[in-house]
């Protein structure tokens, strides 16, 4: 048995890319054509270009719509699923706040994913260690640092907002999720 890590934005979503990535459409939505994306920072205050408080403003009003919104990546479902039905453990790290536990859950129950724990924290790598996690997923380079760091294997699931992380930051770089479950494959279901 072996405990898989995963995060959700981004590795069990899919938020879609450039023009048609879900928070790219709601900020057009919400500010007008006049806002531009300036960067490709994970940082919405520094890939738009605004205020915080604007930042603020969107967030409290878009973010539970999006949580609850946004389309899974459906090979994801079926691969978690096929993992727990081989007796291995899914653990979920989101650096969502606690506050969004109830719309996490229930997306993920509606979009039937199997997992045994879910955690809501944004510094991961001690989660991961005192989880004795084989491996973690996560598309935000910092976590994957910090998770390869203390020694346990992370892949960087490659975004516009990580092309430059560079290769001593990450174990492997994954684009989809075919990439995931093959490196998964090869090293641990042997
Ligand atoms: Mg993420």
């Amino acid at each position: 048995m072996y405990k898989f890590g995963f995060d959700i934005d981004g590795v069990l979503t899919n938020e879609g890319d450039n023009d048609n990535n879900i928070w790219h459409k709601t900020f057009i939505d919400h500010f007008g054509d006049k806002v531009k994306k300036v960067s490709d920072s994970y940082d919405f205050r520094e890939a738009y270009n605004l205020p915080d408080s604007d930042i603020i403003d969107f967030l409290n009003e878009n973010k539970e719509k999006i949580f609850s919104s946004v389309p899974p990546y459906q090979e994801a479902i079926e691969f978690l699923n096929r993992l727990k039905e081989q007796g291995h453990k899914i653990i979920l790290i989101t650096a969502r706040h606690e506050e969004f536990r109830d719309v996490t859950e229930k997306w993920l129950s509606r979009n039937n994913f199997s997992y045994d724990k879910l955690y809501h924290d944004e510094n991961k790598a001690p989660l991961a260690l005192n989880e004795n996690l084989e491996i973690f997923v996560d598309d935000h380079r910092d976590n994957v640092r910090d998770i390869k760091s203390v020694g346990i294997p992370a892949l960087l699931f490659t975004r516009s907002h990580n092309l430059n992380a560079s290769e001593d930051e990450y174990t492997a770089r994954v684009s989809n999720w075919q990439e995931i479950k093959d490196y998964i494959k090869n090293y641990y279901l042997r």
